[in-house]
């Protein structure tokens, strides 16, 4: 499923985001910036050590910021960073934070000439967040990037399974 946004497209794809051809990735972090399992593994086991290497000197990441490396040995130029919140129960700013992740990731990609840029489904592996309301929050701010920021020619959501992507395009419906 693609849209436009003004002259941008936003699209939904099933797929596995180390293999996308866009200039920047962006990768569902940790806070330590070491590695960890789900996309995040994923993204260092396909790009390799230089990845892990720039991270280290980096240091860190709070939750809903953004960092920006090399891609390594991936197609795309470079991995964005960032870290969504954990979810407890949606009374502690996770809509906020996860806003955030999304945000802060378009900002950064703008900020380096980035203008095509794939995003997995931030914090709804490992961190638990609601799939549903998780892929609203997702598609939401980065239509309203889109719209202020023309900048950015593609954001592509890379959704890891089939009913991954059902739940993105149902939510993406209604917002057309
Ligand atoms: P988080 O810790 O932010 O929840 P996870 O990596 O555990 O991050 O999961 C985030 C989403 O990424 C999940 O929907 C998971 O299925 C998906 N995912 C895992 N591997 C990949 C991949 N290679 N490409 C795209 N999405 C992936």
């Amino acid at each position: 499923m693609e849209i436009k946004i003004n002259k941008s497209t936003l699209s939904l794809v099933e797929g596995d985001i180390t293999k996308q051809d866009t200039d920047a990735i962006v990768n569902a972090a940790n806070k330590t910036l070491r590695g960890g399992g789900g996309v995040d593994g994923a993204i260092h086991r396909a790009g390799g050590p230089k990845i892990l290497e720039e991270c280290i000197k980096i240091g860190g990441c709070e939750t809903g910021e953004a960092v920006i490396t090399t891609g390594g040995n991936l197609k795309a130029k470079y991995v964005i960073h960032t870290v969504g919140p954990v979810y407890r129960d949606g009374l502690h700013n996770e809509p906020k934070l996860l806003e955030n992740a999304y945000r802060n990731s378009l900002k950064l990609a703008s900020s380096k000439g980035i203008k095509s840029i794939a995003f997995p489904s931030i914090s709804t592996g490992a961190y638990g967040y609601p799939l549903e309301d998780a892929a609203e929050i997702a598609l939401k701010t980065a239509i309203n990037y889109l719209w202020e920021h023309p900048d950015i020619e593609l954001v592509r959501f890379v959704l890891f399974g089939q009913k991954t992507l059902e739940v993105y395009e149902k939510k993406l419906k209604p917002l057309v």
